[in-house]
């Protein structure tokens, strides 16, 4: 994939960026939501929605109706962004305070799906990214349903991973400063499962919604 300027960070620490696809994968395949950023008429947008990868294709899904996939139909110039993050970083000061994350930033295309093959794999691929196991039990989508639904394939030509995954960075002047400092770790965990009260009752809870987990 191609690397221009604008995938290398102005304030370039080379340290901080990973040009490793296995890193950018990894970081895709662990998040649920992307924001994505495209410019009608000079106005800038940013929409959150959930996403799934396919190779180097990113998949949106959303209704027929909505603005934001009208504009993504068009075939238009779009940047993606996916954050986790993993921790907060407390300094003895609060200028020397950060975050530590993984993040991916992603240019493309987008593409209206049209072949019912790749919309059905879009489907099942979206679904089994957010839960792995959901597709296989849950009700598929109906004619109608897939009718009212729009798939957007985002061709990915260029993109950046940045992170930080390290400690405190004090400086040396403010070591003796009696400030508690250190990493406050922040992971993804989900609750107890709580189940809808209609329909039929007493199916037990799946082990794949039981074992959840991401990354
Ligand atoms: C949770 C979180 C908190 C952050 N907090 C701050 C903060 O408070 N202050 C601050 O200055 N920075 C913060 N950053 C880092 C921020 O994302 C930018 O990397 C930073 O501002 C430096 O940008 P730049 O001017 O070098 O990059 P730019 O020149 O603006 O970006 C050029 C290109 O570099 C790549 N790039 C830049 N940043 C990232 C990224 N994070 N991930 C992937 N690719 C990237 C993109 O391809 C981008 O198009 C934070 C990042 C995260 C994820």
């Amino acid at each position: 994939m191609k690397k221009s300027s604008r995938t290398q960070g102005s304030r370039y620490y080379p340290k901080r960026y990973d040009f490793d696809p296995a890193q950018r994968n990894a970081i895709l395949d662990e998040g649920l939501v992307c924001h994505v950023s495209f410019v009608v008429e000079n106005q800038p947008f940013i929409i959150p929605t959930g996403y799934c990868r396919v190779d180097d294709v990113l998949y949106l899904h959303g209704s027929v109706g909505s603005h934001f996939f009208m504009q993504m139909a068009k075939g238009i110039p779009v940047c993606v962004a996916v954050t986790l993050l993993d921790g907060l970083v407390l300094a003895r000061t609060v200028f020397d305070h950060s975050m530590n994350y993984r993040s991916v930033v992603a240019f493309g295309k987008t593409r209206l799906v049209e072949s019912d093959e790749e919309r059905w794999l879009a489907a099942e691929r979206f679904t089994e990214h957010v839960i792995p196991g959901r597709w296989e039990e849950a009700g598929k989508p109906t004619k109608s349903d897939m009718k009212k639904t729009m798939f957007i394939a985002v061709e990915v030509e260029e993109w950046s991973v940045k992170f930080r995954s390290h400690g405190v960075s004090d400086d040396p002047e403010n070591m003796g400063l009696e400030v508690w400092a250190g990493v406050l770790p922040l992971k993804q965990v989900p609750q107890a499962p709580e189940a809808d009260e209609e329909g039929v009752k007493g199916i037990p809870v799946p082990d794949y919604v039981l074992n959840y987990k991401r990354g």
